[in-house]
């Protein structure tokens, strides 16, 4: 199917982006195209106007600033795989980029994109809200930043306003001897996650002394799993600590878990203890060498 017409825009600066969208009401960005094309081919979004973000200097870079990583939006998902910072400083996020979709997705799909689309089966957000990482966006109000857990609202939604842009996504700096992981139970047909858990733990003194844990795949976004990372602080990292806490990750969900004809609500559940489970298990494994 083809998509309905539209005018084609490149922006050269992100001023120039701002511009376009001004004159430009109801336009969509394109940055590596791999969730906008379709949606557009499929007739599912619409629109007068596509305005190419793709070389604009400005989202380009990933850069470290003491033990912090600023990622600038249009790092593709391969970039973030490959990057030797980004798995010494917040590996769950390089694990996230490296089992998103195939080479040819990971080579052209952003990170601004991929947080901007929002899809509920998306890697990379699981990561950034066990990162605490900060979102940071331009627009009409100026510039500001949004916490990863607070980004992603629902389906397809997050706290963007109109006519923000995402500009680069920062990793802040973990408590010394952090380890962290991520893993998804992939769809065989589709690869995107139907479970996908991240967990952030540090190890001091023989107990867990910090605990973020995330889940995607139960509700239409991202959340984190506070009855999980509180049954994890102070206590020792065992084995059986990790399987109790893993298991307390439904106890948060006040909404109704989503269910398909792949996977209920029930499975889900408990395909989230599990993965939940084996992240906290690498994460802490990690952090016991760090
Ligand atoms: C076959 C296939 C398999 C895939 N498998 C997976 C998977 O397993 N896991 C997974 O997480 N994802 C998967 N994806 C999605 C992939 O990660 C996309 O590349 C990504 O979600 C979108 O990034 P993009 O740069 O291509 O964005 P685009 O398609 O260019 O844009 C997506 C949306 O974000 C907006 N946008 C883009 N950049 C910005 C910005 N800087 N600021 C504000 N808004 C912006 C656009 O306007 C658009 O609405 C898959 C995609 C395909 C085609």
């Amino acid at each position: 199917m083809y998509s309905t017409e539209f005018d084609y825009y490149r922006a050269a600066t992100l001023a120039e982006a701002h511009q376009l969208l001004t004159a430009h009401p109801g336009a969509k960005l394109l940055a590596g195209g791999h969730s906008l094309i379709p949606l557009l081919k499929l007739r599912i979004a619409s629109t007068e106007a596509v305005i190419d973000i793709g070389r604009v200097a400005e989202l380009r870079g990933l850069t470290v600033d003491g033990d912090s990583i600023r990622i600038g939006a249009l790092t593709t998902h391969a970039e973030l795989a490959a990057s030797a910072d980004v798995t010494r400083r917040a590996q769950a996020l390089a694990e996230a980029a490296a089992v998103t979709g195939d080479p040819q997705v990971r080579n052209r799909g952003t990170i601004g994109g991929n947080i901007a689309h929002a899809d509920p089966a998306s890697d990379l957000p699981i990561a950034l809200v066990a990162l605490n990482a900060q979102i940071l966006v331009t627009g009409p109000r100026g510039e500001r930043a949004i916490e990863a857990a607070a980004f992603f609202t629902g389906i397809m939604s997050t706290a963007l306003g109109e006519n923000e842009i995402v500009t680069a996504i920062v990793v802040p700096p973990g408590q010394r001897g952090r380890g962290s992981a991520y893993v998804k139970f992939k769809h065989p047909a589709s690869g995107y996650a139907v479970i996908g858990a991240a967990a952030s733990v540090t190890v001091r003194d023989g107990v867990c002394a910090s605990a973020e844990v995330a889940v995607g795949g139960l509700v239409p976004h991202v959340v984190r799993a506070p009855s999980v990372e509180r049954a994890l602080l102070g206590k020792p990292p065992t084995a059986d600590t990790v399987a109790h806490a893993a298991a307390l990750v439904a106890d948060d969900i006040r909404d109704e878990v989503m269910g398909d004809i792949f996977a209920s609500g029930e499975y889900r559940k408990a395909t989230a203890a599990v993965y939940v489970k084996r992240a906290i298990a690498a994460a802490i494994e990690r952090a016991s060498a760090a």
